[in-house]
């Protein structure tokens, strides 16, 4: 017990002293200082957002686009903002985290107690886009992309004036 707490407590105080280490108020620009993490973050609630308004009707309701799929006649529109945007090929890799014809508006079941629902997900897919866009996607998700803070900045803009 105590061998395996002694390496636990020393990464947990390397951790501590670097956190300690970066929010030290020495450097005056450090309070404005973007991260590219922070922006991308930032990016990613634009784009969700975008993702689900510019896909809801003029009342602000959408479809989860997996129990639509599942359940033609029995899935209920709902507001966007109860939707999440999910990816049908998951994005941590950059190239196609933001790539619109990947990611669509899912419930909280669909797209997080189910993983996506990706069976569902490719049949929606393949309906509406066919296998050309599947393909494309599959190819790009190979890809590394490394975004820019002003990159991420300028998307930012134009996904804000789709739905502003
Ligand atoms: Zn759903």
């Amino acid at each position: 017990m105590i061998l395996l707490a002694v390496p636990y407590t020393h990464i947990g105080l390397v951790l501590q002293s670097r956190e300690n280490r970066q929010r030290s108020p020495k450097k005056g620009y450090r309070m404005a200082k973007k991260t590219l993490t922070s922006v991308k973050k930032r990016a990613w609630k634009v784009f969700s957002e975008m993702i689900r308004r510019t896909r809801a009707d003029d009342d602000g309701m959408a479809y989860c686009v997996t129990c639509k799929q599942e359940f033609p006649d029995k899935a209920k529109k709902v507001h966007w903002k109860e939707l999440q945007a999910g990816h049908f090929i998951d994005g941590k890799g950059n190239a196609i985290l933001f790539d619109e014809l990947g990611v669509h508006p899912q419930c909280y079941s669909c797209n997080c107690m189910k993983s996506g629902n990706k069976i569902e997900y490719f049949r929606f897919m393949q309906e509406k886009y066919g296998d050309e866009v599947i393909d494309y996607l599959r190819r790009k998700k190979h890809q590394t992309k490394k975004f820019t803070i002003d990159e991420l900045e300028n998307l930012m803009v134009i996904w804000r004036s789709r739905y502003g």
